[in-house]
């Protein structure tokens, strides 16, 4: 299917048929940027419709560094599935992003709730028929930020819903869209302060943070990483962990150093991985990150 040029839209018909087939994007985003986005995006378009688009659903898209993955895949010209538990929060940032020329699409998505992640897929399978890059950005810290022997199983169990079970869940439940993908991509939000090595290190400089819940649950999550990527090692399916280091969001009380755009840089860079690029890595922008 030879496409046009970049930023010279042609009016057609099979692209928007097989987009209505499946669902397709709201007709208000599937209009082609003008001459300023397509110069910056590089994209080639019919109908409308972006040709090299990948679909991407990030969870926790509404604020924070989620919302700014969003941005930055969005603005690289792929379709944004902005992935959020409250539907108008969801709505408001996927507002936000098309009034800036994105394809944004809200999608209720509750990463502890069984029936919600079920139904994001769905939905995306529906209107999609695929999936190309999952972003589990959805994280908590949790409200228990005692010594580890204050700790009780509750207090664990809260922060491991979301940031441990919540990852198995939604990349289960995409998987299959995943697996349709000519180059699926994972990417699992992990943190330094997940780091055994750092952690266990009295250099370090998260050496005095000691938050059981939060700190472990990433570690699991690295854990999840590999054995994710390990079973689909020989698939064009990657999964990575990115670390965005401390940034400023809500999630630390806007404790952190770096910005949510500067915090988004990893986690996209892994979702848009060429063949070549690693799996069951942990990443950050300044390379690996020990495990
Ligand atoms: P944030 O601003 O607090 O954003 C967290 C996002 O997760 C929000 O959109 C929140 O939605 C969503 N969320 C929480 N529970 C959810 C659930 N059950 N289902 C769906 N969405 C849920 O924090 P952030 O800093 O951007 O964090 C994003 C990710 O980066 C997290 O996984 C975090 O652990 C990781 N990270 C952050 C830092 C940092 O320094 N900020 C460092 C390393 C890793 P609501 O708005 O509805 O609450």
């Amino acid at each position: 299917m030879g496409g046009q040029k970049l930023g010279t839209p042609r009016r057609g018909r099979t692209v928007a048929r097989s987009l209505a087939a499946c669902g397709g994007l709201p007709a208000e985003q599937t209009r082609p940027p003008g001459r300023a986005a397509a110069r910056r995006t590089a994209f080639v378009y019919r109908d409308g419709v972006m040709l090299t688009a990948k679909i991407a659903l990030i969870t926790g898209a509404n604020k924070g560094i989620g919302f700014e993955i969003a941005r930055q895949l969005g603005e690289r010209g792929n379709v944004v599935l902005i992935g959020a538990r409250d539907e108008v929060r969801g709505k408001d940032a996927a507002d936000s992003l098309a009034s800036r020329g994105i394809a944004a699409v809200p999608v209720q998505i509750d990463v502890t709730d069984a029936a919600s992640v079920a139904g994001a897929a769905i939905q995306i399978g529906q209107r999609y028929g695929r999936l190309d890059i999952l972003v589990n950005n959805a994280g908590i810290a949790g409200a228990f930020t005692g010594a580890p022997s204050e700790a009780t199983a509750d207090s664990m169990r809260e922060v491991y819903e979301t940031n441990v079970f919540g990852v198995v869940s939604v990349t289960n439940a995409m998987l299959p869209l995943l697996r349709r993908s000519e180059a699926g991509r994972i990417v699992n939000m992990s943190s330094h302060v997940g780091s055994l090595t750092l952690n266990s290190d009295p250099g370090s400089p998260f050496s005095g943070l000691n938050l059981i819940a939060y700190q472990s649950s990433k570690t699991a999550l690295n854990a999840i990483t590999v054995a994710f990527a390990k079973e689909l090692r020989g698939t064009p399916v990657k999964v990575n962990a990115a670390n965005p280091g401390v940034v400023a969001t809500d999630i630390n009380h806007h404790r952190g150093q770096r910005t949510p755009e500067q915090g988004a840089v990893i986690a996209v860079r892994l979702a848009l991985l060429d063949g070549a690029g690693p799996s069951g890595a942990c990443l950050s922008e300044d390379g690996a990150v020990p495990w």
